[in-house]
């Protein structure tokens, strides 16, 4: 890399014409220190000839049912304040040179008309619509002011005009939209050339992928719409195979490692095991095992990932491979996410070493269960058995790596919901054996490029099938009218010795307020509706003792009901609870609800989820057709808690849920990639640029198998713009 081109660009954007101190300052103040910094300050949007349209041309596309996305360049003619009831709307009237169109607000309906001065030419951008009236209509569309020039300018040529966000930091120094577009203008022009390039050049040839020069010009301010998708391509490229070539090192990083644990998996105590469960494996049960005993024979470390929907019975395909590990000599571990689930889990697996004993004498299976808020004595205790090597199998949360526990032989670490703990936790556990094997549990399902980053560095293996036994929860959706009868239902189903969790939503920030709103809730409903029964109360604020004692009372059907935060969102396992009741359901997020539902079912009897929220969500859902590839994003916007419930009514099934919740939510907001260590993307997006990275993932792969320490010349610039780009998400690899 040039070193002189580097220092041109490190210099601060206070060089530049019409930056002073004050505006290099608020620039700093969004990430833009240098002239690099800005260089790379790509525009957000751009007024573009394929889309934009006249008004007229508009009228017809719609009348033929065109329903994308279309830009009209208009003029301010009027300003209208309506109200309608309760309601307002402000109604913007706009033209251009073949007729009329008009953009409304509901909402910011001040802000919005203090924006928009008459004569004012603004670029508009949405899905319009045909009025009752006829009108041409965007609703809360997305808008960009340009100068008359500008207009004439591209009405004429057809040049391309990038917008910029301008974000407040900026305005304070009198930068608009006019001015930073200036700015960046020049800087392009005068300073792109010193760009040193990123990617290796058969890279760049083999995938017909522009120079990195090129490539941010025409970002900013291309020829035409091909130019623009071609720079565009470039960083989508870029990003992901930086990406790819991190997963890969990663990976080859564990494959490397030789564990010497390898393991013999066929024994009398795994048969045993088998015989004395009471229900036969599902296919899908004993293909994930046939895949971990595989692993587990090898002498490689096992880093597998088992997904399976909530319910599909994961935990005893884990148990086995703990026993497996066990039976070899070694100790296994079972990570929990909370204390009440790690003491759950416990308790069952008890239950099975016992029964297992009574048939399988030769060896007692000792466990052992850490937690966080256990008395010293006993938790001494716990650590020394784990030192000694008189535990066989522990259970903890993970509290149980951040403390100093010193295993004896550490052979396998199971850790369950991976989804809630980040990245690092593995590595942490990993450095505390002799690498250990690892299989991780998720229930959470995920696109297959979204898991290719994120697990891209593990086997994976799906459990896609139900025990047999299960029948499908019945989900039905309430307004609060109905409590009522709901609570009825309840005590109802009683006598069928039905239990119900009765789950309610907490909002507040502050314990003192969570504890207080958990009371009043008990005690109202044991005051009314339920004061025939009896109701047991679990929530956050509890040490898990009390949780415990709380769950154990409610397994004993000591309680009829328990009311409950979400601390039983996860993995509780409570074969007689069969109806679960959520008050103001709209507040959960999709995947929650799902494992909330996920609480009942578990044994053979027909379970109910009962979603409880306001009316309002419920005639939305009478009203509109909430087919989501049919919905717009502002109607997304507007209705996602609605849809949200609709959806929990309409599909069972984890993996169907999970894409909807990804839609709902945007590629950006994708549960799991904030947690996975890598960085961030800017240009690409996992859910629609899937070809783009499976070419990116191809090569980085190619890349880290022949060149894994980057030795080759062709692939020093790799190494250079690691260190100098991904320095932060190479703390686990050893490249230099
Ligand atoms: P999850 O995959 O959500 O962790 P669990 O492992 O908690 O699910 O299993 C849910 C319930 O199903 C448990 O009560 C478990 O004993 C039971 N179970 C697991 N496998 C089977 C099977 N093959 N047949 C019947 N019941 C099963
Ligand atoms: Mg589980």
């Amino acid at each position: 890399m040039n070193s002189e081109n580097e220092k041109i660009l490190s210099q601060s954007v206070q060089f530049l014409k019409s930056i002073g101190p004050k505006r290099a300052d608020s620039f700093k103040k969004i990430g833009i220190s240098t002239i690099r910094d800005l260089l790379f300050y790509f525009p957000s949007r751009h007024l573009d000839r394929t889309t934009t349209i006249t008004t007229a041309n508009a009228y017809s596309y719609l009348l033929d049912g065109f329903t994308g996305e279309i830009t009209i360049i208009g003029k301010v003619v009027e300003k209208e304040q309506i109200r309608f009831g309760k309601k307002e709307l402000l109604k913007i009237q706009m033209r251009d040179s073949s007729g009329f169109f008009e953009c409304v607000w509901f909402q910011g309906i001040k802000y919005f008309s203090n924006l928009f001065k008459e004569n004012d030419i603004v670029a508009v951008s949405g899905k319009p619509v045909i009025s009752k009236f006829h009108a041409l209509q965007f609703t809360h569309p997305d808008f960009d002011r340009i100068t008359e020039d500008e207009s004439i300018n591209f009405l004429n040529t057809g040049k391309i005009i990038p917008f910029y966000k301008v974000p407040k930091e900026l305005k304070v120094t009198n930068l608009g939209d006019f001015s930073l577009r200036k700015i960046i203008s020049s800087t392009v022009e005068n300073y792109s050339n010193y760009l040193d390039e990123t990617l290796p050049e058969d890279i760049l040839l083999e995938n017909n992928i522009s120079g990195i020069v090129e490539a941010v010009r025409n970002y900013h301010f291309p020829d035409c719409h091909e130019n623009l998708l071609t720079a565009v391509r470039r960083f989508k490229f870029e990003e992901l195979f930086y990406l790819e070539i991190l997963v890969a090192l990663k990976k080859y990083n564990y494959k490397t490692k030789i564990s010497g644990l390898s393991m013999k998996v066929q024994s009398n105590l795994i048969k045993d095991f088998l015989n004395i469960l009471p229900f036969n494996l599902t296919e899908s049960q004993l293909k994930a095992l046939s895949d971990i005993r595989n692993d587990m024979g090898k002498a490689l470390p096992m880093n597998r990932l088992l997904q399976g929907d909530v319910g599909s019975g994961k935990t005893i395909v884990a148990l086995i491979a703990m026993l497996i590990a066990v039976d070899n000599g070694f100790q296994a571990v079972l990570m929990a996410p909370t204390e009440i689930l790690a003491d759950q889990h416990a308790k069952n697996i008890t239950a099975l070493l016992d029964k297992l004993y009574k048939v399988h004498s030769e060896r007692k299976i000792k466990l052992s269960l850490l937690l966080g808020g256990q008395k010293k004595s006993i938790k001494e205790g716990n650590l020394k058995e784990i030192k000694d090597k008189e535990s066989d199998i522990i259970i903890g949360t993970h509290a149980l790596f951040e403390e100093k526990v010193e295993f004896n032989n550490l052979g396998l670490v199971i850790i369950d919901e991976q989804h809630r703990f980040g990245v690092d936790q593995r590595w942490k556990i990993q450095s505390k054996g002799k690498t250990p094997d690892i299989i991780v549990m998720s229930a959470t399902p995920i696109p297959r490029t979204l898991s290719m980053t994120i697990y891209g560095d593990l086997d994976v293996s799906i459990i896609d099938e139900m025990p047999k036994n299960r029948i499908p929860v019945k989900t039905i959706l309430r307004g609060d009218k109905s409590l009522p009868d709901i609570y009825k239902f309840i005590i109802d189903k009683l006598k069928d010795g039905y239990q119900s969790f009765v789950v309610y939503p907490l909002v507040e920030e502050s314990q003192k307020i969570e504890l207080k709103a958990a009371q009043t809730f008990y005690n109202d409903l044991t005051n009314s509706y339920l004061k025939d029964l009896s109701v047991g109360l679990i929530h956050g604020r509890m040490s898990w003792q009390e949780k415990e004692e709380a769950m154990l009372k409610f397994q004993a059907k000591q309680f009829d009901v328990l009311i409950a935060t979400t601390v039983i969102e996860v993995g509780i396992d409570i074969p007689d609870a069969n109806i679960i009741l959520i008050n103001d359901a709209q507040r959960f997020g999709l995947s929650q609800l799902h494992q909330l539902r996920g609480r009942v079912g578990r044994g053979s009897k027909q379970a109910y989820c009962i979603l409880v929220t306001k009316d309002e969500f419920i005639s939305i859902n009478n009203k509109h057709k909430l087919d989501l590839d049919y919905l717009s994003p502002a109607m997304m916007d507007k209705y996602r808690a609605a849809i949200r419930l609709q959806s929990m009514v309409n599909y069972n099934d984890g993996f169907k849920i999970a894409e909807i919740d990804m839609k709902l939510r945007g590629p950006g907001n994708i549960f799991g990639i904030q947690q996975s260590g890598f960085p961030e993307l800017h240009h690409a997006d996992l859910l629609n640029d899937e070809e783009i990275l499976l070419n990116a993932k191809l090569k980085a792969f190619e890349i880290v198998e022949s060149d894994p320490k980057f030795i080759l010349d062709k692939n020093q610039i790799i190494k250079k713009n690691l260190l100098r780009n991904y320095s932060s998400s190479l703390k686990y690899s050893q490249i230099a």
